[in-house]
């Protein structure tokens, strides 16, 4: 093991939604901690892709649009051409959407477990492919609460995180023999666009922060230390966990 084991320097990372929120501040945390950064976003990256040169990493930018799995293949292609490898994958970006479960429409089903779910998979598979070849990688999904208990009024993202609990699991006993460690990060609730419906509902956000143990909405810089951690030599033996990063939350 290296001298500092948190230690990426070297290390190329794929993180998909690295234009804002959550995977912004992961992309930062890995590029500060060695990494060089695939961004993959369908929006404008340009702000994160300055904020990782500013570290003195590389980075690069994928456009793609994650609804559907086409651009998976392509994604880890281009990562392992223009950065010369492919050691991290953080699968980031997620969609939410809210409504009572007697009206949910097959719609608000569908785009959700197609972008948090059925992509997810398929760029693991794409990704886990390449790491099989070379015996080494670390995969960790972005899980939620909603990973451990029900939510309200979004059932497809529930069954969306549920979903990548139960295939973290599954990957991880799968390829943990190939050298592949897979993980997830289940943030708690952390002040991004995800959650801007709930931070303008006065009611709900009181509500929130009287149950936050650490009594405030955590950052997406808050889930730097548990993706680096995840993704270095220090969490080699560390096999198909879900790391709460939620303030204690789920400890209540
Ligand atoms: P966010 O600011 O809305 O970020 C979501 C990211 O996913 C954005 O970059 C978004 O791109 C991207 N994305 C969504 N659909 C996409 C698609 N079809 N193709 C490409 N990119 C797409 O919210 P966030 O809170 O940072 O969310 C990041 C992850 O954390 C999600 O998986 C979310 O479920 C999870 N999470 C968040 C919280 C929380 O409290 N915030 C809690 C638990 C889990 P655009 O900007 O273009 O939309």
């Amino acid at each position: 093991m290296k001298a500092n084991p948190f230690d990426l320097s070297g290390k190329v990372a794929i993180v998909t939604g690295a234009n804002t929120g959550i995977g912004q501040g992961i992309a930062l945390a890995l590029a500060e901690a060695g990494a060089d950064i695939a961004l993959v976003a369908r929006s404008d990256a340009s702000k994160t892709h300055s904020m990782i040169e500013d570290t003195g990493r590389k980075a690069i930018v994928i456009e793609a649009d994650l609804s559907t799995i086409e651009p998976c293949a392509r994604i880890v292609e281009e990562t392992v051409e223009s950065l010369g490898g492919l050691d991290i994958l953080v699968n980031n970006a997620g969609i939410i959407r809210r409504n009572d479960a007697l009206d949910f429409t097959e719609d608000d089903w569908d785009a959700v477990l197609d972008t948090n779910l059925k992509t997810l998979f398929f760029l693991c598979q794409a990704a886990g492919r390449h790491m099989a070849k070379h015996g080494a990688g670390s995969i960790i999904n972005i899980a939620s609460m909603l990973t451990f208990q029900g939510g309200i009024r979004v059932a497809s993202y529930t069954a969306s995180k549920s979903g990548v609990g139960g295939l973290t699991k599954l990957l991880a006993n799968e390829w943990a023999a190939k050298g592949i460690n897979v993980n997830a990060i289940a943030p708690g609730y952390i002040a991004t666009n995800n959650t801007a419906a709930l931070q303008a509902d006065a009611t709900r956000n009181r509500q929130i922060l009287e149950r936050i143990p650490a009594g405030r909405w955590g950052e997406p810089s808050d889930l730097g230390g548990a993706a680096v951690f995840l993704a270095s030599d220090a969490a080699r033996y560390v096999q198909g966990h879900i790391l709460a990063v939620d303030g204690g939350w789920l400890a209540r």
